[in-house]
């Protein structure tokens, strides 16, 4: 083992390029792997601009962990969110993006070309950069929230609703999401309580709608979460906060966070103006940011339609714009 180590040592000395071999050039590198990534390799690599897209820790983005998707143009019927993206991801590779498995962990948009890091590892200097990262579920932040995640606590549930049928649950939230996954759960499980902290919901009047009509979906408005209590085997109940300042309990194997997201613009804050949530801010009518060269699509700088079709929409602008931007 030592002998093998100090050939390697030697060999680096007589060749220093040898660390080079990690680095890799690229012309248009998109992070990111929801209909905002696809959208733009499609575009991107149509116009010869041979893109490497990175997928990101979840490929496929947020719509591989949504059941049907009856909203997106061109399918009448519905479709599933993870046949959704199979069908992106094979037409971005029919016309040659290079898909990947692999997260950006570092970026320096100090300069060009862009340097990022894949995985702590891999290095790709990037003549243009389209940051399609998405966004993130929330969670409340109590300690008994971390204790029980993956054992009854859970932000998708589309997931691990399955592990729930004929059990009672419970989601959080007053939003789209927060409506969908009650009404998703309640077709396999007994109960449904949907904990809302308002005295109102903010989801669309149709989503409202499926969750009234829905007979094993009780809503308490007015109710916040206390702590999340169990045993051994994960979560056996909740205690909430009703609006008169009384601890109610109750029963339940599942609890569900659709509370909203954070956008992943992270490693890239340093470089890019972004809200004070963290999405990222981009010239009017386009997705330029700040650092010519670097685009931003879909989610991570959506704060207010984050529909997979207009994610779709300004991912299709970011490679236009970085074509621009190439030619010019
Ligand atoms: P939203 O931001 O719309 O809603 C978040 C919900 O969570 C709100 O009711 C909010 O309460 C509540 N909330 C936030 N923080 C807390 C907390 N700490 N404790 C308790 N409750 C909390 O997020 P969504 O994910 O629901 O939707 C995001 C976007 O995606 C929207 O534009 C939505 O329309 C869209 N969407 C569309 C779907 C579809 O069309 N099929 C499906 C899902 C999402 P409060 O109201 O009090 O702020």
């Amino acid at each position: 083992m030592a002998l093998f180590k100090a050939l390697d040592n030697q060999e680096e000395e007589n060749n220093p390029k040898q660390v080079d071999s990690e680095v890799e050039k690229v012309k248009c590198l998109i992070v990111g792997s929801g209909p905002a990534g696809f959208t733009a390799a499609i575009y991107a690599a149509r116009a010869n601009l041979n893109p490497v897209m990175y997928e990101g820790m979840e490929p496929g983005g947020q719509l591989t962990t949504t059941n049907d998707v009856e909203n997106y143009p061109g399918y009448p019927e519905g479709i599933t969110g993870p046949a959704m993206m199979e069908d992106f991801k094979k037409q971005a590779q029919r016309f040659g993006t290079d898909v990947r498995f692999g997260m950006a962990t570092t970026a320096d948009l100090s300069e060009r070309p862009f340097k990022v890091t894949i995985d702590g590892k891999k290095l790709i200097e990037a003549e243009s950069l389209i940051i399609a990262t998405g966004a993130t579920a929330k969670y409340l932040g109590i300690e008994s929230e971390e204790k029980f995640k993956g054992q009854g606590v859970s932000a998708c549930a589309t997931c691990d609703g399955f592990f729930y049928k004929g059990k009672d649950v419970a989601v959080v939230g007053g939003g789209d999401t927060a409506a969908e996954e009650a009404t998703y759960l309640a077709g396999l499980c007994d109960k449904v309580y949907l904990i809302i902290r308002k005295d109102h919901m903010r989801a669309s009047k149709v989503m409202q709608d499926r969750v009234f009509k829905t007979k094993n979906i009780e809503i308490l408005y007015e109710h916040t979460t206390k702590e999340i209590v169990g045993d051994m085997s994960g979560v056996t109940g909740v205690i909430l906060t009703n609006g008169k300042g009384e601890e109610v309990k109750i029963d339940v194997h599942g609890f569900f966070l659709a509370i909203g997201h954070t956008p992943n613009s992270d490693i890239f804050k340093e470089y890019l103006d972004t809200d004070e949530v963290g999405y990222i801010k981009t010239e009017a009518d386009s997705t330029i940011t700040k650092v010519p060269g670097v685009f931003a699509c879909g989610d991570v700088m959506d704060p207010h339609y984050r529909q997979a079709v207009t994610a779709a929409g300004t991912g299709c602008r970011a490679a236009m714009d970085a074509e621009r931007f190439l030619g010019s």
